[in-house]
């Protein structure tokens, strides 16, 4: 039987930096790397003083030697851009081997649901937006 809790997953294009999930988890496990830059898509105001800006995610890891799978990032992502999966990618791995950046957590996408059991989106679906309560 697989286990849906074995690993998180991270949804690349829909993690805005928002820094929650660092914040909230309670062994500091998550570390991101992000700048800004002007966003094209934004509504253009004649009367805006600076262009509307985005943040861009640079780098994204998890620790999973430290963590203790509470699921707390997943729960508190405003952005539909953390789940479960079920793909193991830690065990039989030493613990400098269980640090993972944004491809690895990207590439257990397909085996990853959100919490009310929907697929998560795979790596080249759009962002959902901000999850609904
Ligand atoms: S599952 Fe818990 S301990 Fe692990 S990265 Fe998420 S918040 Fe941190
Ligand atoms: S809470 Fe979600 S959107 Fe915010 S930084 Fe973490 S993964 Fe990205």
């Amino acid at each position: 039987m697989t286990n849906p809790h074995a690993t998180i997953a991270l949804h690349p294009s829909s993690c805005t930096s928002c820094m929650l999930c660092v914040r909230e988890c309670p062994d500091w496990c998550i570390s991101i790397e992000a700048h800004s830059e002007p966003d094209p898509d934004a509504p253009q105001y004649s009367n805006a003083r600076r262009p509307a800006m985005k943040n861009v995610l640079d780098s994204f890891q998890i620790d999973f030697s430290h963590c203790l799978w509470c699921g707390i990032c997943i729960e508190v992502c405003p952005f539909d851009a953390l789940f479960w999966s079920e793909k193991d990618m830690t065990s039989g791995k030493s613990r400098s081997e269980v640090i993972y950046g944004i491809d690895e957590l990207a590439a257990s996408l397909p085996s990853a649901k959100r919490l009310d059991g929907s697929p998560a989106p795979l790596r080249d679906e759009p962002p959902s937006g901000r999850r609904k309560k």
